[in-house]
């Protein structure tokens, strides 16, 4: 018989919480979701308790993913504007203490990009690089199978790479930031721009704007949706390019909701990518899909467990 050992990964959303218990495998045995008790420090860590419990006591080490940073000289929680209640917790310590097992907590990103890294697209490479386009831009960085953090949690912050000098306002402060071109919001306000410019000679007149309709009428060969996911591509193409002559890694990893548009943009963005690093960094860097969807969370979240328990 296999490893019969199981962990417990949490994915702490900013509005559900998602838990699983995951075999030392990768494996999903069993899941949960639920609306996450936001109201205090205290009603969030005893629902934690309550799902960890409810899905296995006998569980070896739980982890957990969530919407901000870890200090890794302290494990205090930072820097959670969707989820305020856990700023300043020391999260890991108090759920060890509460479930008497061995826990980690890290980045949600961090924890998805692991997951990937584990059993997911980047399988097998010893450095990948994880990035998930949806509202926001998540990324996380994985060195021989540990989450690369720096000192305070920080390191991966790859939708704050700056890609326009003259770009809008961020909200971390600097402005032009990858996440503000080509999170949805961006998209949005770049086809807003595009549509006017044409002056609604555009299949994308009238209609109300999302990275999914964009790229659905640059698919059907609307010349205006067309230039702003080459936009996109190019944005994108730009940060990836900064991070492969910076760490040469093995694998880059898309997902989230806007990598649902497919080898249609991820095609555009290798070929942005290899305009601009050395061609020997490109022919050894894979730029792939995401493989594990939801679940990536969690997963990653049980890898953590895994390796906060030794046994990894
Ligand atoms: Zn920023």
């Amino acid at each position: 018989m296999a490893d019969a050992a199981h962990y417990l990964g949490l994915d702490i959303g900013g509005t559900f919480l998602k838990a699983a218990r995951v075999d030392a495998g990768g494996q999903v045995v069993e899941r949960r979701r639920e609306p996450v008790a936001s109201g205090d420090a205290g009603a969030l860590l005893a629902q934690l308790e309550t799902v960890a419990r409810g899905l296995g006591g006998a569980a070896r080490g739980c982890g957990v993913g969530l919407p901000g940073f870890v200090d890794r000289r302290t494990g205090v929680v930072h820097g959670v504007p969707n989820l305020r209640v856990l700023e300043g917790v020391a999260l890991a310590r108090e759920l060890s203490e509460r479930l008497g097992v061995p826990t980690a907590a890290d980045n949600d990103a961090n924890a998805a990009a692991l997951a990937e890294a584990w059993q997911g697209a980047g399988r097998g490479a010893e450095s990948v690089l994880m990035l998930t386009l949806g509202t926001g831009v998540g990324a996380g960085l994985v060195l021989g199978g540990r989450v690369y953090t720096g000192r305070s949690g920080y390191a991966g912050e790859f939708g704050h790479l700056q890609v326009k000098p003259d770009g809008v306002p961020c909200g971390c402060g600097s402005w032009g930031c990858l996440e503000t071109e080509v999170g949805v919001a961006g998209w949005v306000r770049r086809a807003a721009a595009a549509r006017e410019r044409a002056g609604g000679r555009t299949a994308l007149a009238g209609v109300e704007l999302d990275p999914e309709r964009i790229v659905e009428a640059a698919k059907a060969g609307d010349a205006v949706a067309l230039a702003v996911v080459d936009e996109s591509a190019a944005l994108l193409g730009v940060a990836i390019a900064f991070a492969l002559d910076l760490l040469n890694v093995e694998k880059v990893v898309i997902g989230g909701g806007v990598a649902a548009a497919g080898e249609f943009l991820l095609g555009r963005i290798r070929e942005q990518v290899r305009r601009r690093t050395f061609p020997q960094i490109f022919a050894d860097a894979e730029i792939v899909p995401a493989a594990l969807g939801g679940d990536a969370g969690v997963v990653g979240a049980a890898r953590l467990a895994m390796q906060a328990a030794g046994a990894a």
